[in-house]
């Protein structure tokens, strides 16, 4: 288990955040905050893939109003999302907002930010202090790369002053920029300066292909490093996606556990004896709807196979028109290749009224040795290598 960083606890609703509590997954609404219906629609769709925390646009009075409206209803925590305006904040919290967050790039007036301070403490909010990259350039638009990070963290350093001059501290800190570097060594400066939890991510990552790499090597690094209590995944896209991907980076690194199946698919090479790519994918259509956390292994050839399915509850290993069907490491069937989706699912929901694995891998070794002895023959079903 990775271990984190030790962090002062920040309260958002019933979400805690800090380095005792569970990694938080959050996004944003992107509908018009004034439509509630579609607002709460896309809320409720979020709360279904496990989101924790919903953030919301609150640009203008109108959106002030119907935010009230959609915290009463909404089933998940929602944070309300600031620039620019005071009178945006202090609506905001009184709307019943759980957490604001603040940008220091464009909500700057001292006397502005004390009274905001002074509503969330009367309402027992959480402030994020979310520094973009951006907003600082937008300010000094001369500053090169190189010295954006020590920008950052310099205003970072002197908006957390004005909270902790003001007695406040249930604050979380973010520092974001679209680039990976950047994004990752600004954290890092953060998190040896200031104890306060972090919120994780990029901006503007760009469309999902795009932005699942970027992301996942930026948050997955910084939580490698035991940075980080909540994140998000910026995509250009649907927001349950942003929450999916958030979910996959988090049980990556073992950080959250899988709620639903593991699919373990080998990546093909000369020795496969199917179509595994196609076999994996009606796997995974199958599994869904199956919440049993099972680790599921598609193999393409008995040879590694095997070996490399063992740590799998259930795995299929292909053979040359046939298939070997593994169970917590031991062979327990061989099937027609036309038959082995369905042997593999049947399997698998057998599994559910099933006593946990045992650990055995003696079948596996002397079947891997066998095969290996004697390498099986590619057959005409090959496709995908
Ligand atoms: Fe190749 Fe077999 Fe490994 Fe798949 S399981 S990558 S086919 S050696």
């Amino acid at each position: 288990m990775l271990k984190r960083r030790k962090t002062k606890t920040a309260t958002v609703g019933r979400v805690k955040l800090g380095h005792q509590h569970p990694i938080a997954v959050q996004t944003m609404t992107k509908v018009f905050t004034t439509n509630v219906a579609a607002c709460l629609r896309q809320i409720r769709q979020l709360d279904k893939v496990g989101c924790d925390l919903v953030r919301i646009a609150v640009p203008t009075k109108a959106d002030s109003e119907a935010l009230a409206k959609i915290i009463a209803k909404s089933p998940i925590p929602v944070i309300a999302d600031i620039h620019f305006s005071a009178a945006r904040a202090i609506e905001a919290i009184e709307a019943g907002a759980v957490k604001i967050r603040l940008n220091p790039g464009n909500v700057k007036d001292k006397n502005d930010i004390r009274r905001i301070i002074d509503c969330a403490k009367q309402h027992n909010i959480a402030i994020r202090i979310g520094v973009n990259e951006a907003s600082i350039r937008d300010l000094k638009s001369d500053v090169a790369p190189a010295k954006r990070t020590a920008l950052m963290l310099k205003e970072m350093r002197s908006y957390i002053r004005l909270f902790e001059k003001a007695g406040f501290d249930n604050l979380v800190l973010s520092a974001k920029s679209a680039n990976t570097v950047r994004t990752i060594e600004v954290n890092r400066a953060i998190a040896a300066n200031f104890e306060y939890p972090m919120h994780l991510g990029l901006t503007h990552a760009g469309l999902p292909e795009d932005a699942l790499v970027s992301s996942s090597v930026a948050i997955g690094t910084l939580l490698a490093e035991g940075i980080g209590d909540t994140i998000r995944v910026s995509i250009a896209g649907d927001p349950v996606k942003e929450i999916q991907l958030g979910k996959q980076i988090l049980q990556s690194l073992g950080l959250t556990p899988h709620k639903g199946p593991e699919l373990i698919v080998c990546p093909t090479c000369g020795r496969c004896q199917v179509n595994v790519v196609a076999l994996a994918k009606k796997v995974r259509i199958r599994l869904e709807g199956i919440t049993k956390p099972v680790r599921v292994a598609v193999m393409g050839c008995v040879v590694n196979g095997p070996g490399e399915a063992a740590d799998a509850d259930i795995a299929v290993c292909a053979g040359a028109g046939k298939g070997y069907i593994y169970k917590n490491g031991q062979k327990t069937a061989t099937v027609e290749e036309t038959k082995l989706l369905d042997t593999l699912v049947a399997e698998i929901e057998k599994s559910k009224t099933e006593s946990p694995k045992t650990d055995s891998k003696k079948d596996i070794k002397t079947e891997t040795k066998k095969a290996d002895s004697k390498p099986a023959q590619q057959t005409t079903s090959k496709k995908d290598n």
